[in-house]
């Protein structure tokens, strides 16, 4: 999972690019990189944080009124810079690239490119593939009379090529600013507008909190399989292409979208408060009776206070969180994981002693967290302790780009809820259950592979051992 921003300016843009990338940083921590224009391209690409990648002199060095910027959630492994984005190449065009997703037909892609166009790819880098699948259709084009039809017609054609899901922006130099996204609209994009002085100004980015804080205008999403380019007179140009049923993330709900983001025309912390709800219905059903709900921060806040609410049952903060330390969830083994949680977390005394704890988190993959917690929590007292997730059980992985580990690591693959309580140490465990959720995004047809193994697009045994043995060599 990423983050994604293209700005098309009328003034210097690396300011607002770098700052635009922050706003995202939730959305990966690994890697960032900016690219812009000015006649020439200029880059600057590194590991860690924004503000880490960024000095100063970056920001004087990015000259240019367009630019895309990119920060990276390197699934285990593969945190390597050669595969940070943005990418760009120099033919047929000066074509800068930055994407959000994950392609599924990556070996079919790859070597088509080599058989029939002669061009290597020679990384693992998804976007490699969608920015030489989309040259090797523009150059077929007469050049000098490229039409916007001859455009959307090569967006089209990439997306015949390559399967998965992509929110994409690629900056054409000297022509603008092109974004577009898979035929199921699987990841977030947004347009937005912003008046200067000089005319309106463009920003495309994977969230709307992006462009708030930019001071652009939300114009809308830029949804399953449509297009959008902002050509170099700045005016705006849509396409509809080819287009399946959408099936949006609904991961992007529940954890990986910030909570003042719209979605799909849907507040993120609205909907948070909705599932704490329907999750507070299930509670009920399981016959539970906490006397204290407490949050996993800061996920699972949202879920928890509305859940609470519902329930009648005082919320309290029972966990206080390090917010200055890496990520426990793609640490390669289960013990450094385990160990990471509690740096992370520290239970809250007073809070806990002699009482049910109701302890919500959003999502419970691998179970590490919550075994974890399981332990953190009766040590500070608890008197029994319920782990509740927001998310339905986790038993499928993700193909389009989220970090949700093998069939083999996920706890709940081929076991009951019985037998994750068991393993996690819990008094009881309480998922959300698939068709509560599926109730609550029926409107919206959301992908919810990973809790229903239905996945959108085709997916063949190959993808799903690739990503097995991606993190398998990973853990090595
Ligand atoms: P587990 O510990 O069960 O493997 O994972 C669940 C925990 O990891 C939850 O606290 C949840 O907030 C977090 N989580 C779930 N999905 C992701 C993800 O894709 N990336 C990261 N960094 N954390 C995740
Ligand atoms: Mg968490």
């Amino acid at each position: 999972m990423c983050g994604v921003l293209g700005i098309w300016g009328r003034s210097e843009v690396a300011a607002d690019l770098i700052f635009g990338l922050t706003t995202l940083q939730h959305r990966g921590q690994d890697a960032a990189g900016a690219i812009t224009f000015d006649g020439s391209f200029h880059v600057k690409i590194g590991r860690g944080l924004v503000s880490r990648v960024f000095e100063d002199r970056h920001q004087e060095r990015l000259r240019g009124t367009w630019g895309l910027g990119h920060v990276r959630y390197a699934t285990m492994g593969s945190t390597d810079v050669e595969d940070a984005q943005p990418v760009h190449v120099n033919y047929p065009y000066g074509l800068a690239m930055v994407h959000n997703g994950n392609v599924v037909n990556f070996a079919e892609v790859r070597e088509n490119l080599y058989t029939e166009h002669h061009r290597l790819v020679d990384t693992s880098n998804d976007v490699a593939l969608i920015l030489y699948t989309f040259a090797a259709a523009l150059e077929q084009r007469d050049l000098r009379a490229l039409t916007f039809d001859d455009l959307f017609s090569c967006v089209d054609a990439t997306r015949r090529a390559i399967h998965g899901a992509y929110a994409v922006i690629c900056l054409i130099a000297g022509r603008g600013l092109l974004a577009f996204s898979d035929p199921h609209g699987i990841r977030p994009m947004v347009l937005g507008v912003r008046q200067t002085p000089k005319g309106p100004e463009y920003a495309i980015a994977s969230e709307t909190t992006c462009l708030d804080y930019l001071g652009f205008r939300v114009e809308g999403d830029i949804g399953a399989g449509e297009a959008v380019f902002i050509d170099a007179t700045g005016t705006v140009h849509r396409h509809q292409g080819p287009r399946e049923k959408p099936a949006f993330c609904v991961f992007e709900y529940i954890y990986f979208a910030r909570e003042d983001s719209v979605l799909q025309g849907r507040v993120v912390a609205a909907e948070r408060e909705r599932m704490g709800r329907a999750l507070a219905d299930v509670v009920r059903r399981a016959g539970l009776r906490p006397d204290v709900v407490i949050d996993v921060p800061a996920s699972g806040f949202l879920f928890a206070s509305s859940m609470a609410q519902a329930l009648g049952i005082p919320f309290r903060r029972g966990l206080a969180k390090n917010h200055h330390i890496g990520r426990s969830f793609i640490l390669p083994t289960d013990e450094e994981r385990r160990r990471m949680v509690g740096l992370k977390l520290n239970p809250i005394r007073g809070v806990l002693e002699g009482r049910r704890v109701a302890v919500v988190d959003d999502s419970i993959v691998r179970g590490t967290t919550s075994r974890r917690l399981v332990e953190l929590l009766r040590g500070a007292g608890a008197r029994e302790v319920y782990v509740i997730s927001a998310a339905p059980p986790v038993v499928s992985p993700c193909v389009y780009g989220i970090d949700m580990s093998t069939t083999a690591e996920i706890i709940a693959a081929n076991r009951t809820v019985d037998d994750v309580c068991r393993m996690i140490g819990a008094d009881a465990v309480v998922y959300q259950e698939l068709s509560a959720l599926r109730s609550l995004y029926g409107e919206i047809s959301c992908c919810d592979a990973c809790f229903s193994g239905e996945y959108p697009t085709h997916v063949d045994r190959e993808a799903l051992d690739d990503i097995r043995r991606e993190k398998e060599d990973a853990g090595r």
